[in-house]
């Protein structure tokens, strides 16, 4: 790979348009494929963020020749796939196995041999990629999961802040996100829905957008979760730091204000070699958005991923499996089935 790295972008919402303009803010990137629903575009000679931004579907860019395709993500790399470098998957995540089946299809069907990260959150999602490693290598594909804000961002800080302890008792996230309107983020709220007492993801996705208002409605526009199933817990596992019962996950989303309902920590509660109990609490910037906190860390770890790629590196990783490992993962003796304690104590 020579810089620029040639970035595509699978999704065209909220967070795949601010991806768009992360990259090329935070430089070395230039966007030349993006792909959404109706279809996708490409320009080799780099593709305008801001115009993209203004688009309904990334269809309608100008360039030559008809982009509109029943199967864009494939088509897309199909045609472009051996001139990128990074791909970013902002796609929604409904059912469960859609990440999986993509990535498939892409090592399976497409030229694309370079990186792909990606700012997925369910725990079932990150199991269902886990035995993609041998494809991905045989591809030279080098691919790291769970890279956003949650997991992402604040797991890695969370298994960084873990190292202070000889041993982790529990890792408690809270996330405040605000948006101005649940249609820039629809995926991500759908999504967020999954996790509220009575919902499943086959309610969810039998759901319309007039029912997912009207829910909403009920609820004063606030969305408050709480024991959510996400992938904080396998990939904090896998990386040593603690059992998956002892990571919890939760929040509050305010999908009408674009301010934070409440402001978003970490804390990481271990035994000091003293024998003290005690915190690590991290917050986050209240005006760092929900974009800056996905998008932003899934371009270090994009970065990351170019270098890695360039020494030989291949296959699938976790985002904290590139942070310092706390201990042997004891938790996860066979992550793509369950998760579960150790059959043996532990140490
Ligand atoms: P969105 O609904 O705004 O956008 C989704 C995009 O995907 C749209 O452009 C849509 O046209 C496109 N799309 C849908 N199906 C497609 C298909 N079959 N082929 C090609 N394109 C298709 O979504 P969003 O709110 O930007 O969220 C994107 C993803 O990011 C979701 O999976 C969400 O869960 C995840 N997310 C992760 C974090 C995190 O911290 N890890 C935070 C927020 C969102």
């Amino acid at each position: 790979m020579t810089l620029p790295i040639k970035l595509g972008i699978l999704g065209a919402g909220g967070l795949g348009k601010s991806m768009a303009r992360m990259a090329l803010a935070r430089g070395g990137y230039h966007l030349v494929a993006m792909a959404d629903s109706h279809g996708f575009c490409a320009d080799l000679t780099g593709l305008d963020a801001e115009q993209i931004q203004t688009l309904k579907t990334v269809a309608d860019y100008p360039q030559v020749g008809q982009r509109v395709s029943q199967d864009p993500v494939l088509a897309m790399l199909k045609a472009v796939g051996s001139d990128l470098d990074a791909l970013f998957i902002a796609l929604p995540n409904l059912p469960v196995t859609f990440y999986a089946e993509t990535v498939t299809r892409i090592a399976q069907e497409t030229p694309f041999s370079g990186i792909m990260v990606d700012a997925l959150k369910r725990t079932k999602a990150v199991q269902e990629l886990l035995p993609l490693d041998g494809l991905l290598r045989s591809r030279r594909i080098l691919y790291i999961t769970g890279a956003g804000a949650t997991p992402g961002f604040l797991t890695t800080m969370a298994a960084v802040a873990a190292q202070s302890f000889v041993r982790v008792k529990a890792v408690d996230i809270r996330f405040g996100v605000g948006v101005s309107n649940w249609e820039s983020y629809r995926a991500t709220i759908r999504e967020d829905f999954l996790h509220l007492p009575g919902f499943d993801a086959a309610r969810v996705a039998a759901m319309s957008d007039a029912d997912i208002e009207a829910e909403l409605e009920a609820r004063n526009g606030l969305i408050e979760l709480e024991n959510m199933e996400h992938a904080d817990d396998i990939i904090l596992a896998m990386a040593g730091v603690c059992p998956p019962e002892a990571i919890t996950v939760g929040g509050v989303v305010d999908t009408r204000n674009a301010r934070k309902p409440v402001s978003t920590q970490v804390t990481v509660t271990g035994e000091t070699l003293a024998g003290i109990t005690c915190s690590h609490v991290f917050t986050v910037a209240d005006d760092a958005t929900m974009a800056d906190n996905v998008c932003g860390p899934a371009v270090g770890f994009m970065n990351r991923a170019v270098d890695l790629h360039a020494r030989g590196f291949y296959g699938l990783s976790t985002s904290a499996e590139l942070m310092p490992k706390t201990g042997p993962s004891l938790w996860v003796q066979n992550a793509t089935q369950k998760l579960s304690a150790p059959a043996m104590a532990m140490v």
